[in-house]
Formats: structure tokens, C-alpha cells, sequence
């Protein structure tokens, strides 16, 4: 679709992603014009990738303390007025059945595609207007608001809201143009960094693991006082799965990251039962009744050789326990922005309103979505401020 020379709205939103979609319903359901500017050949792409496909859209026990930020503070009026259950309730008005997988997290049962379809569904129904495979060329203060140029023509309006996400997975049309746009007009962007993201180790650390890519176990992660208790996931570059996902969010290289491989024991009193019950067992067979096999036996290639369990005295029980409660992950970095879910850092909430996303620079500019310095945890948080921030704008605008 070709947009005419030059034409005026109430709203231009640049990012037909989460929060901009959001944003659009919201704003045209109050009766402004609205358009939305999407560079690629179609809106919500990372919904579309989202939760394997099925798009954990919510979490039911979003609270603030979910997201990480410079100021933890920020999110919370926006939080507040857009719950999870609004959300929800638009799902179900749309016949779109979904599932609680764990700790609050509900899924679509069939695809994402129904939310992305449901979202441009409403935005049709409130007039949006949204064009896609349109390039922003530059952006300018006018008098009465915004000119963006694009590549199907000029648009001006009084209010100009930015939704262009962070900066993982670029092969999904990620970029940094809203930082770009931040700093123009004299934002602050606190320093990015990939968030929930597979982590990397090289040298000994990866080849103790060599060999256990696939493996995967329950584990507690911590780091810098914070700590995630699911799975974890070896990989052939390193580890991932949610509770190393989520712990990467808080670590930075050089960190010290432990993991408790047997968070739902004492490690030092079931070892000492074990060699009280079957003293002839070996620390191998006996490490595997906790652990799967492959790992059992990695463990007692590499840090504690295997012997009959009647043979370690309580010091060396103890010592072996207190390793499993405590190993320390040797990681060296992270995957980065190609597989990250989400981008650290970002537009500083300073220099916004928190209850219209708006900037306290220049009135008529709003940030909302991923490219702001909010970051949600792993679990259908991401998702939730998208929707939150995007209805404090779309309110505003
Ligand atoms: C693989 C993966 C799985 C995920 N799964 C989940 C999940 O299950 N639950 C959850 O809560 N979160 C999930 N997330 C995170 C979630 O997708 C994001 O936090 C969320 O999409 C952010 O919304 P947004 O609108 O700010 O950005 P986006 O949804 O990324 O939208 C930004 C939009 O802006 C467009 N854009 C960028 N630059 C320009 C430009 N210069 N001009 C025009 N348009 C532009 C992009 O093409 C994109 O459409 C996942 C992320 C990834 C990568």
C-alpha cells in the first residue's frame, strides 16, 4: 500500500511490534488517526516466534519486582493500570484458547499467529492504519509535532511514539533506530546488553561439559543475589534452559555464578543415608539416582573419582556436597543479540513520564515497549510490559 505524499494523523506509530500494536488499538479506540510505520513485510514477528510458537503472552503474577530497570520504580504505574487480566480478557473475547504451563505463564493451546491476528483484528476494528515494508528515512520536530520521512512518503503528526524494540534477533528486523531516535532528541540510552541468553564457556570449563550437550537437569542458578530455580540445558557451546536464561539477565562477565545441581536436597545428608543404606554402592551409581547418567559419571570423571560410598569419611562427603550445592559455572559470555530473547538497558526512564511513556524533553514523544530500560524475566513478563506501556501511550497520545 502506497501512503499519499504527505498526510497528517493524530499518532504515528514507528514499530507495528507488541507495544506498537498495542499502542494503535488503544489510541484508535479512542478515536484518534493513527499509523504505524513497520519496516518489515509484516507486523509481530517475535510474537509470531514467541514461546516456541505458542506465545506466553501473559504472566499472572506479573508484579514490578518481575523487571529489571535503573529505576524499579518506573513500571509500575503502567503495570498497575494494564494487567494481566485485561489481557486476557481480550483473548477470550477472541476465542482464542490458552493453558498455565508453569508459575503463572499462560500459552496460546493452538499458535501465536492468533495473537498477532487478534491484535491487528482490534486495530482494524479501531481504524488504524498500518503499513508495512515502509522504511522510516529520517525524523524532524515541526512546530505543531513530528515530519517522518519514509520510504512510501512524509507523515506528520503531533504525537510520535517509538515501539522499535530491542535489539535481539536482528534476522527478525530488529534494530537500533529507537535508540538512535532517543539520543536525536536528547535521550539518555543506558548501555544495551543481550538478556535472557544462552551462556558461553571455552577452554576446560566447556570440556568438562563436552560430550553432555542435550543434557538437562533441575538446578538452582545465583548471581549477585539473585537466584532461579528450573531447568538447564547443556548445549554444545555452553549452557542454557530457563534457570540460566533467566540468571543471565543479572550476570555479567566475570561474575560469580553458582549452581546448586541438587536444589531439592541436602546433598551432605542424603550422600551420608546412601552410605549408611548401601555402603558398597559406588559415588557414581549413587550420583546417578539424582542426576541423569551421563553427568553422573562426568562428575566423577572429572572432579571426584568414583569408590564404593564407604570409603569417603564425613569430610569428604561433605566436601563433595558442598561442591554439588555450590559449582561454580565458569562462563566466558553469552550467545548474544542473535539468540537473545530480549535487550538489557535502553531508552533511561529518567527522562519519561511513567504513566505516558512520554518524554520530559520534548511533549508529544513517547517510548514504549523493549526500547525502554525495562526488562522483564523470563515467563510471559516481556510480553506484559509490552502491552502495559503500549495502553499508557495509546491513553496519552
Ligand atoms: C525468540 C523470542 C521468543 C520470545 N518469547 C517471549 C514470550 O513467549 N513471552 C514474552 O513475554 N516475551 C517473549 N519474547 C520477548 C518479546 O518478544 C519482546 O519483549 C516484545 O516483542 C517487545 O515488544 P516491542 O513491541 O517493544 O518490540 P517488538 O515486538 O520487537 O516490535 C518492534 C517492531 O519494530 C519494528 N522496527 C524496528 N525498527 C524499525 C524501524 N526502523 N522502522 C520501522 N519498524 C521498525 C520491528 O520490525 C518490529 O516489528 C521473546 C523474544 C524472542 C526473541
Amino acid at each position: 500500500m502506497s501512503i499519499d505524499r504527505t498526510t497528517t494523523s493524530d499518532v504515528i506509530i514507528i514499530g507495528g511490534g507488541a507495544a506498537g500494536l498495542m499502542c494503535a488499538r488503544v489510541a484508535g479506540l479512542r478515536g484518534k488517526r493513527v499509523r504505524v510505520v513497520e519496516h518489515a513485510n509484516r507486523c509481530g514477528k517475535k510474537i509470531l516466534m514467541s514461546g516456541g510458537g505458542r506465545c506466553n503472552f501473559t504472566n499472572t503474577g506479573t508484579t514490578p519486582a518481575n523487571f529489571l530497570s535503573n529505576n524499579p520504580h518506573f513500571c509500575k504505574s503502567a503495570l498497575a493500570r494494564y494487567t494481566p487480566q485485561h489481557f486476557i480478557d481480550m483473548v477470550e473475547a477472541h476465542g482464542i484458547a490458552y493453558h498455565e504451563k508453569e508459575l503463572g505463564q499462560l500459552f496460546c493451546d493452538e499458535s501465536s499467529k492468533l495473537i498477532v491476528k487478534m491484535l491487528l483484528d482490534e486495530c482494524a476494528d479501531a481504524g488504524v492504519r498500518i503499513d508495512t515494508s515502509c522504511s522510516v528515512e529520517g525524523v524532524e520536530k515541526t512546530d505543531d509535532g513530528f515530519r517522518v520521512r519514509t520510504t512510501l512518503g512524509e507523515l506528520r503528526a503531533p504525537s510520535l511514539v517509538v515501539a522499535t524494540g530491542g535489539l535481539s534477533i536482528p534476522s527478525m528486523g530488529a534494530t537500533g533506530f529507537g535508540y538512535e531516535l532517543a539520543r536525536q532528541f536528547g535521550h539518555t540510552v543506558l548501555p544495551t546488553r543481550a538478556g535472557l541468553v544462552p551462556l558461553t564457556m571455552t577452554g576446560k570449563p566447556q570440556e568438562r561439559f563436552a560430550e553432555l550437550s542435550g543434557v538437562s537437569l533441575p538446578v538452582t542458578a545465583q548471581c549477585n543475589g539473585r537466584a532461579f530455580s528450573n531447568f538447564m540445558l547443556i548445549t554444545h557451546r555452553g549452557v542454557s534452559g530457563p534457570a540460566i536464561l533467566q540468571i543471565s539477565s543479572y550476570w555479567n562477565v566475570g561474575d560469580e555464578l553458582l549452581l546448586d545441581l541438587l536444589p531439592q536436597a541436602d546433598a551432605f545428608e542424603t550422600l551420608k543415608s546412601l552410605r549408611a543404606s548401601r555402603p558398597g554402592i559406588e559415588l557414581r551409581t549413587a550420583l546417578a539416582e539424582f542426576f541423569p547418567k551421563r553427568f553422573a559419571e562426568r562428575l566423577c570423571e572429572v572432579w571426584f573419582p568414583s569408590r564404593p560410598i564407604r570409603q569417603y569419611n564425613d569430610p569428604q562427603l561433605r566436601e563433595i556436597a558442598t561442591f554439588l550445592q555450590a559449582f561454580p559455572l565458569i562462563a566466558n559470555g553469552t550467545e548474544g543479540y542473535r539468540t537473545a530473547e530480549v535487550t538489557l538497558g535502553g531508552v533511561d526512564t529518567d527522562e519519561l513520564s511513567s504513566s505516558t511513556m512520554m518524554s520530559k524533553h520534548l511533549p508529544g514523544l513517547h517510548f514504549i515497549g523493549e526500547v525502554v530500560d525495562v526488562t522483564g524475566w523470563l515467563g510471559g513478563y516481556n510480553f506484559q510490559w509490552a502491552w502495559a506501556s503500549g495502553n499508557a501511550a495509546g491513553m496519552a497520545v
